[in-house]
């Protein structure tokens, strides 16, 4: 992989909170930045993972980051309950199938395991769902849903932008020394500034988070992609990352509106001057 940092090919799991532990999806490359974060959740022998990123076009790296989180597993014996998606993309959905068949060949009960996110009618969702649907429950989310297990609570929040179907997940905390944490998937990234397919929905989606930092004075963002993954998961001050983000975009609406307006002006001069 021509460019490529080895250290994003590499990466050992990280305890980032008590409840949340970081897997490196081990896909650094193109959209993916240094590759994107999966974090299992919980305290328990049962955990949910959030997002289960593969490597397009790498088999190779895609069965690492499944070996990782296999590895892990079995050395705590740990299982999963849930597998929550944030958004159909393949970096962030399509080792699903790895996952479950390793936990199947390995004796889990993956039959009990939910692999939830917001409804998505794409064709590779839709073939991976297919793929799984005997090997687990399957489920669509709805926005404000709540997911618990026997430690964590999640809700769901439906923050479309980024693409139709995204969703981010919001941890209660254990206790009161905790915060609460935002998954962010790719609606907000550590660095650079996130991408966008619905520039309304998307802010839509970024004010939605920034009254949630006014609920949850200590906010943290726990985010699917970042320039140094090595280093990077966490966003301890949700509000400062959010007010930028929202600062960012309106200032380029700004410019954008105010270079419509010049070239629409200067049209209308020269067809009315004749020029
Ligand atoms: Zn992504």
């Amino acid at each position: 992989m021509e460019g490529i940092d080895p250290k994003f090919l590499d990466a050992p799991p990280v305890q980032v909170t008590d409840q949340i532990i970081r897997f490196h999806g081990l896909n650094p490359g193109g959209h993916r930045i240094n590759g994107n974060n999966n974090f299992l959740v919980g305290t328990g022998k049962s955990r949910i993972l959030i997002d289960c990123g593969a490597c397009e076009g790498n088999q190779e790296q895609s069965e690492k980051f499944v070996k990782s989180l296999i590895d892990y597993l079995q050395e705590h014996e740990l299982t999963l309950s849930h597998i929550l998606i944030t958004h159909y993309h393949h970096d962030h959905l399509g080792n699903v199938p790895g996952v479950l068949s390793s936990l199947k060949d390995l004796g889990h009960n993956t039959e009990e395991i939910i692999v939830a996110k917001r409804l998505y009618k794409g064709a590779h969702v839709e073939d991976t769902m297919e793929i799984i649907k005997d090997k687990c429950v399957t489920k669509d989310l709805e926005d404000d849903e709540i997911i618990e297990n026997e430690t964590s609570k999640i809700q769901c929040l439906f923050t479309p932008g980024h693409c139709e179907d995204h969703m981010c997940y919001l941890l209660y905390p254990q206790s009161e020394d905790e915060s609460y944490v935002i998954f962010s998937g790719d609606c907000v990234l550590g660095t650079p500034s996130g991408k966008f397919e619905e520039l309304y929905d998307y802010m839509k989606s970024l004010y939605r988070i920034q009254s949630l930092c006014e609920k949850y004075p200590n906010l943290q963002i726990c985010f699917g992609h970042s320039i140094d993954l090595e280093k990077e998961y966490i966003i301890m001050d949700a509000k400062s990352k959010i007010d930028d983000y929202i600062a960012t975009r309106l200032e380029r609406e700004e410019q954008i509106i105010s270079k419509l307006l010049l070239t629409f002006r200067c049209y209308k001069i020269c067809c009315f001057c004749g020029i």
